[in-house]
């Protein structure tokens, strides 16, 4: 079987390289992929360290359409898949999760004939002010087999009238990538340049359009957060999207650290001994669940709502404050314990790769 994957931002880089090393396991003779990398994340920071930290192979192709507004992201990748696909005939396309890569080449290989699997099916926030909504929803209205992460996604692909012949409750190759690297993650040089102390800091992340375009809200929340933090240290690693927001503003606080984007294995690692994350993520709060890490969450909605119900993610919404009691619990030490959601167990690649064989 040939195969394409697409991988195109930084969540795509986690989840491709485990879908590799399956693909690696069962022997690249059973399937020849070709890798293709849509530019869409381009730099060091958000592209280049994940390649070599998690082994992932050097991209076949790289259609190089990083920057531009989401059409013209859209547009550039479509055009330089389709030319790909006129080259050369593959039969099935493999995208993951919910970025503006994964919706595009979906829609050429779907009309070049191609079938189209998706990783990370049926995830719905039912929020379509959210691009990667929009995203979602096309992928899966064309997608021929659906591999996902959980019942709630099952059921959503069911109510959208997917046959369930076709959906594959397989896990989550996100998780795939932490359970490998688990013990071999990375101190970041913040922590000996900082003094930090394990469960003595705070994360956050914060990149979603609706919480940074605006730079009062940014500050809303940053304001509430340093506020209430017990001076502790606040680690926040700047998507490039907020940097250019937060240059705007005056942030001179002595516990708020700004610092570029980490490598993977130095997050986690910064993740995984914090006393808590705040963030906008997704997938951030799929890896807090698993570490056993609180997890407060800066919007009104999540499609991955086992992060809550049985993880230790709160969906804390999008007013500042909310911000207050969250972070009083934490610090009363009364925030729930959460346990891993099913099939979260490092093998949902094999487990993908299993069934593609078998189609
Ligand atoms: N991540 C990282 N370095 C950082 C911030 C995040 O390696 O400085 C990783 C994080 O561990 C997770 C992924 O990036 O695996 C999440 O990506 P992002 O928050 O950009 O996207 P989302 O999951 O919201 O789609």
């Amino acid at each position: 079987m040939k195969v394409d994957l697409i991988a195109g931002a930084r969540p795509n880089f986690i989840k491709i390289a485990a879908i590799i090393d399956a693909i690696k396991e069962f022997g690249e003779n059973k399937i020849k992929f070709r890798l293709i990398h849509t530019g869409q994340h381009y730099d060091k920071n958000m592209s280049d360290s994940f390649f070599q930290q998690l082994g992932i192979p050097k991209p076949d192709y790289n259609l190089e359409a990083g920057g531009g507004t989401q059409a013209e992201q859209t547009a550039k990748i479509m055009v330089g898949y389709e030319s790909l696909l006129k080259k050369k005939k593959m039969d099935l396309c493999l995208v993951v999760g919910d970025v503006t890569s994964t919706m595009a080449c979906s829609i050429v290989a779907k009309k070049m004939g191609l079938k189209v699997a998706h990783v990370e099916a049926g995830i719905r926030s039912g929020d379509l002010m959210m691009p990667e909504e929009i995203n979602r929803i096309v992928t899966d209205s064309i997608s021929d087999y659906f591999f996902t992460t959980s019942e709630t996604a099952n059921n959503n692909l069911i109510k959208y009238g997917v046959d369930t012949s076709k959906i594959f409750f397989v896990g989550n190759t996100m998780i795939d990538t932490l359970v490998k690297y688990k013990n071999n993650l990375i101190k970041p040089s913040i922590w000996d340049e900082l003094g930090l102390i394990k469960k003595n800091y705070l994360v956050m992340t914060l990149h979603r359009p609706s919480n940074v375009e605006e730079v009062s809200n940014l500050r809303n929340y940053i304001n509430e957060i340093v506020i209430n933090s017990n001076n502790i240290p606040i680690i926040f690693p700047t998507h490039p999207r907020t940097s250019k927001k937060l240059n705007l503003i005056d942030l001179s606080f002595s516990n708020l650290h700004l610092i570029k984007p980490l490598s993977y294995l130095e997050f986690n690692f910064l993740i995984e001994k914090s006393k808590a994350v705040i963030t906008d993520s997704g997938g951030i709060t799929e890896e807090a669940t698993f570490m056993n890490v609180p997890c407060m969450t800066l919007r009104d909605n999540t499609e991955r709502p086992e992060t809550v119900e049985l993880g230790t993610n709160e969906l804390l919404g999008t007013n500042p404050k909310a911000i207050f009691p969250a972070l009083n619990k934490l610090f009363l030490n009364q925030w729930k314990k959460g346990t891993n959601p099913p099939l979260w167990d490092g093998k949902t690649s094999r487990r993908i790769i299993n069934h593609l064989l078998h189609l």
